[in-house]
Order: C-alpha cells, then sequence, then structure tokens
C-alpha cells in the first residue's frame, strides 16, 4: 500500500482508490455452476415462500427488488452525462436488505439439505408442503445461530423462526435496539454482546461448534451466503434489458455497492463480472472509520490485517459497515474483479440520504446510501465515459421504523442547510 493512501486512510479522509491489483485468487467451491445452482434451489422454494410470505406473491415467490431510474437525484447531484439508476433492496420483502439475499438464501439450503436427507422430501416436491406443521416439529429439533450488527440477524432470525428452527443471533454492541426487539418478537434468542461485530462472531461461532444439531451462519467465511447474494447478477441482468440498458465497451456498467464484511457487494460483484466480463465496473465503498476492505485488497493481507492496525476503531453510525476486519474469501476473490474501492464519511451518507428523499421520494437508511458518494467520486475521474450506466446499490431501508426515519431524515436535512 503506497504512504499516501495509508495516510489518508489513517486521518480518514474518503478516498478514491482505483484497483491495480491483477493477482488471481480463484476458489474452488466458488463457480458460476455454484450460482445456477443456487437460482435453481430458491426456485424451488418459490412456492412456500409466496405461501408463507404473503408479500411476495406477486413476484411468484422470488425476493427480488425493484431497479429503476432517479433523474431528478441526477440532477440533483449536478451530473448530466451517463444514466443514473437504483437498485431498491432497501425494499426487498421479508427483511428490508441486501441481506434478504444470502441471509435467507443459506437458511434455505440448510432446511433443503435436512430435509432431503429425512427421506421426506424429494426435489420434485411442492415445497410449500414445508409450512406444514409436521415440518415446523421437524425444523424445531435442530438450531442455527448467527454473529451480526442487525441486518444480517434480522434476515436469519425471521426465516429461520418461520420454517420451525431454534435460532439464536449473537448481537454486537452496534446493534440497534429496534431490531433487536422485532426479532425478539419472532421468538428469536437474542444474546447482546459489549463488543464489535468481530467478537460477536467469534463467540457465536465456538458456542456453536459445540452444538452437533447447531448450524452457524458464518458471514466471514460462507460460500453459500455468497452465492445467495450472487443470484441477483442474472436477475438485474433481465430488468437492465427491461429498462433497454446496454451493457457493451462503449456503454459499461458502473456498479455502487456499500461494503460490510464483504459477502453481499462481494457476491453481487462476482455474478457481474461473470455476465459481464469487463464491461462492468464494480466500486466498492466503506466508512472512513472501516474501510476493512479497501485494507486488505491494497495491501493483500487479506483476513490478516485489520483497521485497528492502522489505528481506526471501525466506529460508524452505518448500519452493517462496522466491520473491522473483512472477509478473506471475498477480499481474495475481489482482488481483480472490483475496479476501484472508496470510502465515506458518516456525514455524507445522511447528506445523500435525505437528498434521495427529497428528490425521489425514496427512503433508504444511511448506509445504505453510500454508493452516492462513490457514484460523484467515480463522475470525477476524467476516464469515465460519457455513455455509461451507474447503478447505486441501496442495501436497506424499508424495515426502519418511523421515528427513526424522521430522525435521519432531519439530521440529512440539517446537513443540506447548512451546506
Ligand atoms: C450487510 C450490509 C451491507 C454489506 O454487506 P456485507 O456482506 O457485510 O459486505 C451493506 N449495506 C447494508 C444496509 C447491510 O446491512
Amino acid at each position: 500500500m503506497s504512504t499516501s493512501l495509508d495516510l489518508a486512510l489513517r486521518q480518514q479522509q474518503a478516498v478514491y482508490w482505483r484497483n491495480h491489483v491483477l493477482r488471481t485468487h480463484d476458489i474452488a467451491a466458488v463457480t458460476p455452476a455454484a450460482i445456477h445452482d443456487a437460482a435453481a434451489r430458491l426456485q424451488r422454494f418459490a412456492p412456500y415462500i409466496a405461501q408463507v410470505f404473503p408479500q411476495t406473491q406477486a413476484a411468484n415467490g422470488l425476493i427480488e427488488s425493484p431497479l429503476q431510474d432517479i433523474a431528478a437525484m441526477q440532477k440533483a447531484l449536478q451530473q448530466v452525462t451517463g444514466r443514473l439508476l437504483i437498485k431498491r433492496d432497501s425494499d426487498l420483502p421479508i427483511s428490508g436488505s441486501i441481506k434478504a439475499r444470502g441471509g435467507i438464501y443459506e437458511v434455505l439450503k440448510h432446511a433443503e439439505t435436512l430435509a432431503l436427507q429425512s427421506g421426506k422430501l424429494s426435489l420434485n416436491d411442492d415445497y410449500s408442503v414445508l409450512a406444514q406443521n409436521h415440518w415446523r416439529e421437524f425444523f424445531n429439533g435442530y438450531r442455527i445461530a448467527v454473529g451480526s450488527t442487525g441486518n444480517l440477524g434480522l434476515s436469519i432470525g425471521i426465516m429461520s423462526a418461520q420454517l420451525g428452527f431454534e435460532v439464536t443471533v449473537h448481537m454486537s454492541a452496534d446493534a440497534r435496539q429496534w431490531k433487536k426487539d422485532l426479532l425478539r418478537q419472532h421468538s428469536v434468542i437474542v444474546v447482546e454482546y459489549d463488543d464489535d461485530y468481530e467478537a460477536a462472531v467469534a463467540s457465536g461461532r465456538s458456542l456453536a461448534a459445540q452444538d452437533p444439531l447447531c448450524h452457524f451462519v458464518d458471514d466471514e467465511q460462507s460460500t453459500d451466503l455468497f452465492f445467495g447474494y450472487a443470484v441477483a447478477a442474472e436477475r438485474l441482468q433481465q430488468q437492465l434489458q427491461d429498462l433497454n440498458v446496454r451493457v457493451d465497451a462503449e456503454h459499461p456498467l458502473y456498479v455502487y455497492l456499500p461494503c460490510g464484511v464483504g459477502g453481499g457487494p462481494g457476491g453481487v460483484a462476482y455474478g457481474l463480472k461473470h455476465l459481464y466480463g469487463e464491461h462492468v465496473k464494480p466500486v466498492f465503498v466503506e466508512p472512513t472509520a472501516a474501510p476493512c476492505m479497501l485494507l486488505s485488497i491494497a495491501t493483500e493481507q487479506h483476513e490478516a490485517i485489520s483497521v485497528a492496525d492502522i489505528g481506526l476503531d471501525g466506529k460508524t453510525a452505518a448500519d452493517g459497515l462496522a466491520v473491522g476486519r473483512a472477509s478473506g474469501l471475498v477480499s481474495r476473490l475481489m482482488s481483480d474483479r472490483l475496479h476501484a474501492l472508496s470510502t465515506v464519511a458518516d456525514d455524507d451518507l445522511y447528506r445523500y440520504e435525505a437528498l434521495l428523499w427529497q428528490q425521489e421520494q425514496c427512503f433508504i437508511e444511511p448506509s445504505a446510501a453510500a454508493g452516492f458518494a462513490a457514484y460523484q467520486m467515480q463522475m470525477a475521474q476524467t476516464d469515465t465515459p460519457a455513455t455509461a450506466t451507474h447503478i447505486v446499490w441501496a442495501t436497506g431501508g424499508s424495515m426502519v421504523p418511523e421515528a427513526e426515519r424522521v430522525d435521519y431524515l432531519a439530521y440529512g436535512m440539517s446537513l443540506l442547510k447548512q451546506d
């Protein structure tokens, strides 16, 4: 890592770093075929999902979000070239964040494995039978656990409880009270820690290891989570076609993804790279207080380095992004696949969140607005073609209670007024 980048990260400046790591680290278990397998599994579960979560019926039981133009926002950001779209994972059904992709997928895969092993389910069955009481009792003999800053816990907790599993969420100190309350309403066991995300995960992982009937969803290492996220890519391809967006050498696609431990943005980026190759340019964005993926990739040290090693405390208001150490699996896979990595100050998250609300009447949580900062930095690069399409991946928001929304927006508006 250059000394100037090192210094900028230590001083918590907002940075844009063009990735020049070319070393590839492919991982045998991660293949395009594994993503097709995940997509097929989600199709098998679609009749079940449509039955137990009626809000997914219009999409025939698929958990998917809209892709839409935000021309007013683009204008407010004073950008005149290219086309700006938002991917509204903030509105994903069931848990209202990008975690509804990977988290729910891993729980479903585990449930399917147990059900198939029991001999009472076969691949060609209509999976809506899994909503029946005898299946809920069957799953109740098994446990699921996860460590989380909040949103992953919501996904895993709600989905596991719905199937009948006994589920425990190990939550770091920064997790919001309303997320703990909501989980307890779903009969999820919430264990609270006075420590950060890495510690909550480590404790949850070691407790689960002592229990043969417990499956631990490992955000730092799981390939299943990764595949669940990666399925987004082929669905996005269809949505882009529906909006008449071409992706080719003349019309590259820039995708701005907020990054925590890495699985969500990494899965999406991996899937898109497989479909579009060099014509897609994924750009990750992290809080200035917790640039763990940028550090991992720029130093090529992967999980061997954490933000504490450069004097940062990892404390940020950005839910889901307060992560000090990146997933080594993801940092390796992303090393030669990312176009750039960037960082954003917390206050800017509130500014973009409020501006989006003002311009488009679209509510997202502050961390989910990080992509706008990356977009602005990318647009400032002289080699960004005027014919490009840009997607800001809005990773969460619809579950945020009204009282918190009002506070977030009021703070964001006050910052905009001062500018
Ligand atoms: C979890 C999360 C992310 C990032 O996902 P990772 O897999 O942790 O990198 C981004 N935005 C929100 C709102 C999240 O909850």
